[in-house]
């Protein structure tokens, strides 16, 4: 695509954070991209312009019928002050992945990575350089036709925005306890669990804060039609160390394939780790505790990297993992990745990309 992007800078910037109590997705840059589509013209007018509101008519298709698609990736400020990105291509791929499930029309995935970039060059500033902190990047599409009848829209617009984020784990790793949910469901095979699509949140949102009333973190969903093989859990994929067999349910059309998954599959087997991608039920989970054979489970995702497991609830039933400890696999993939995304470990795998 030979687009040109337009840039047009604040008139008031505004004063950086302090990198000490930055939180998550609270703080935005100044500037933000933002790009058209129209049916017949395809993407058009490519532009940076300062962050700020937009205006949208309410009859705006977004608003009723949620046809939209999110992405969520981080660039990280290395010791020497160079920029880098975690496997961008992956996300740019996956925004396809999610256009095409929601009736959205296709990006040009190199042309939306030399936006990012683009975006990220001009709001290098922001990036925290404190210990753990990076920059949050949240690319999006919305369905913006005028229309209240439902079909896919004519019109949507694709933004960009920035958030300077901190670092995840402050005091240290801490394992979190997890509710098993056997009433609601997340996602069916045939529906919309593969996409990264608002939808998917929407519909967990009850789970998660009734979770959250009896104290859980998070929510372990399971599939939504036998409630019996584990899915993945909020906003993570999950692995279970067994007998020193690393499992990871397999992609079966209503998990979402996360680069961090991919990732600590990869780390793995670089290790010799076994590692195995197939349906596991939460009773073979249940099983392997009281064998003593479940030796660690943790959730992967951009926003933690690695979150240890150290507790299940399921019907009542509370296992304690490891303890309720970080393992030592779990520790040994969150050093080796936030290592290679802050320059600091050895990139065999080429998965950073500089800005
Ligand atoms: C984004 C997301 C993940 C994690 O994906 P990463 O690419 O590793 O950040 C896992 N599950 C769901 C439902 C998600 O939306």
């Amino acid at each position: 695509m030979s687009l040109v992007i337009s840039v047009e800078k604040t008139q008031n910037p505004k004063e950086k954070p302090d990198p000490s109590s930055l939180g998550f997705g609270q703080v935005f840059t100044d500037h933000m991209f933002v790009m058209d589509y129209t049916e017949g013209k395809g993407w058009h007018d490519p532009k940076i312009v300062p962050y700020g509101p937009m205006e949208f008519e309410p009859s705006t298709m977004i608003f009723h019928y949620g046809q939209a698609i999110f992405e969520g990736l981080k660039a990280y400020k290395t010791k020497e002050g160079k920029v880098l990105l975690f496997r961008p291509q992956k996300n740019m791929e996956r925004i396809n992945i999610s256009n095409e499930r929601l009736c959205i029309p296709e990006i040009d995935t190199d042309f939306a990575l030399e936006a990012l970039k683009a975006l990220i060059k001009l709001e290098k500033d922001w990036i925290p350089e404190a210990e753990g902190t990076s920059l949050y990047i949240r690319p999006f599409i919305i369905a913006t036709d005028p229309f209240l009848g439902v079909r896919p829209s004519l019109t949507y617009k694709f933004i960009i925005i920035l958030s300077p984020v901190g670092a995840y784990y402050k005091e240290g790793i801490n394992p979190v306890k997890i509710y098993v949910e056997s009433d609601y469901v997340r996602a069916v095979r045939g529906g919309i669990g593969y996409a990264k699509t608002p939808g998917n949140y929407a519909c967990s949102l009850k789970s998660q804060v009734e979770a959250n009333k009896k104290g859980y973190t998070q929510v372990l969903w399971l599939d939504g039609v036998e409630k019996k093989y584990v899915e993945e859990v909020g906003t993570m994929n999950v692995f279970f160390n067994i007998d020193n067999e690393v499992i990871t349910p397999s992609l079966e059309g209503s998990i979402l394939a996360g680069v961090t998954r991919d990732s600590t599959i990869e780390l793995l087997k670089s290790w010799g780790v076994k590692v195995t991608e197939r349906k596991i039920t939460i009773e073979e989970l249940y099983d392997a505790h009281a064998k003593g054979t479940l030796i660690e489970a943790f959730g992967t995702g951009t926003a933690a990297v690695i979150s240890p497991i150290g507790e299940l609830s399921w019907n009542d039933n509370v296992i304690k993992i490891n303890d309720g400890k970080i393992g030592s696999l779990s520790s040994k993939i969150y050093e080796t990745l936030t290592g290679i995304q802050y320059g600091k470990v050895e990139d065999k795998f080429g998965w950073t990309v500089e800005v």
